[in-house]
């Protein structure tokens, strides 16, 4: 990297980049359609009465949800070009970092939202760094922060948001069509103490399935104390291997070098009743269904690695 080009990004940092004032109040409606969503359920964010006896007072709103009130919407696409944002994005899109992946998000918050509270924002570059290679390709990673605030001017939050503008082609994942390298081997499992004898008896295409000792409740995935009872004493039990697709998604990107893509992954339910997240085999991936039967198949994916994956029972 030349110092003139380092020098010509650096003179970004500490611009403003824009402002956005939200389209709606923080209201109701979108708080409920946010914790349905999220699966939250805590009733001070849904429960006028509930919340109004909690130590807020009244309802609130996620403060994850922070950014929502900002959000421009499909709609309401500004014209783009002209902020300073735009023209560092442009600077480093010449130089060949055209690829964009985010990488951080840090939240800050002064308070709790309220229904009615009504917020702009106000976004600053931060920072740039020199030019980093990683895994995706060399580029540079550039952080932004937002400040939200209400239209009285009152701070409500913070936003640092990282992204890498990256070079297309330059990562270490990167094959040529002349020499193929040989395949990587699928990541390893974060082997621990307490689930290492899974993955033993999975070596020996045993399925198991953690069992409390003392109440004997079945769980997955293994951990060192019952729910239920909480018990520090566990064995295990053997899967027949029999079950149901649950839910599942078929995986498109990012592409991982040790995968074959389209990737459909389900969440098992085993017929014992724990699920458990494998590779769906033995279809396209078009073809699978909730709550299609399925049955265990081994997968011996290296000298080192055997996963179980499911494939659907012939009828
Ligand atoms: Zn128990």
């Amino acid at each position: 990297m030349s110092i003139d080009f380092y020098d010509q990004i650096q003179k970004f940092v500490g611009l403003e980049a824009g402002t956005q004032d939200g389209h709606d109040e923080v209201n109701q409606a979108m708080i409920r359609h946010w914790v349905e969503a999220m699966g939250d359920e805590n009733p001070v964010y849904v429960d006028a009465q509930l919340a109004a006896e909690s130590i807020h007072g009244e309802r609130i709103a996620p403060p994850v949800m922070l950014q929502a009130w900002v959000m421009r919407g499909l709609k309401h696409r500004p014209e783009s070009g002209g902020s300073p944002q735009d023209d560092l994005m442009n600077v480093l899109d010449g130089a060949g970092f055209t690829s964009v992946v985010a990488t951080n998000c840090e939240q800050e918050y002064d308070r709790m939202l309220h229904l009615g509270d009504h917020l702009r924002t106000r976004t600053i570059i931060d920072s740039i760094s020199d030019e980093k290679q990683t895994a995706l390709g060399t580029g540079h990673f550039l952080t932004t922060r937002v400040e939200y605030e209400t239209l009285e001017g009152e701070p409500v939050g913070r936003m640092l948001f990282r992204i890498l503008k990256f070079k297309p082609g330059t990562g270490r994942s990167v094959s040529t069509e002349e020499e193929s390298p040989p395949r990587p081997l699928r990541p390893r499992p974060a082997l621990n103490r307490d689930n290492q004898f899974w993955f033993e008896a999975a070596k020996e295409h045993r399925l198991v399935i953690q069992k409390c000792s003392d109440c004997g409740v079945l769980r997955h995935p293994p951990r060192p104390r019952c729910d239920k009872c909480g018990s520090y004493e566990h064995g295990a039990v053997e899967a027949s291997g029999k079950g149901t697709i649950y839910s599942f998604v078929v995986i498109h990107y990012p592409q991982v070098p040790s995968f074959d893509y389209p990737l459909p992954v389900g969440l098992i339910a085993l017929e014992e009743g724990t699920r458990l997240v494998a590779d769906l085999t033995g279809a396209e991936a078009s073809e699978f269904k909730i709550d299609m039967p399925v049955i265990l198949e081994w997968q011996d994916l290296d000298p080192d690695l055997t996963l179980p994956a499911f494939r659907p029972v012939k009828l």
